[in-house]
């Protein structure tokens, strides 16, 4: 668990990481997508598509990743 997941998670409780897990985190270049839990992140309460700044992991592409609902 990172920082900010332990912090989520101590105010609004474990629902965080149900909600987080519903997430995925995905590279624009190679498709590659993760668990978003799994990368330290955290999403809760949100709805829509959210780009953000990342690294992938398969291609080593840093720019904007897509944080989505499949
Ligand atoms: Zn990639």
């Amino acid at each position: 668990m990172t920082v900010i997941q332990r912090l989520f998670t101590a105010v609004f409780g474990p629902g965080v990481e149900r909600d987080t897990r519903e997430w995925r985190i995905e590279c624009p270049q190679c498709g590659h997508n993760a668990d978003l839990w799994e990368r330290g992140g955290v999403r809760y309460k949100a709805s829509g598509t959210k780009w953000t700044l990342g690294r992938c992991s398969a291609c080593g592409h840093r720019g904007r990743v897509k944080i989505h609902r499949p």
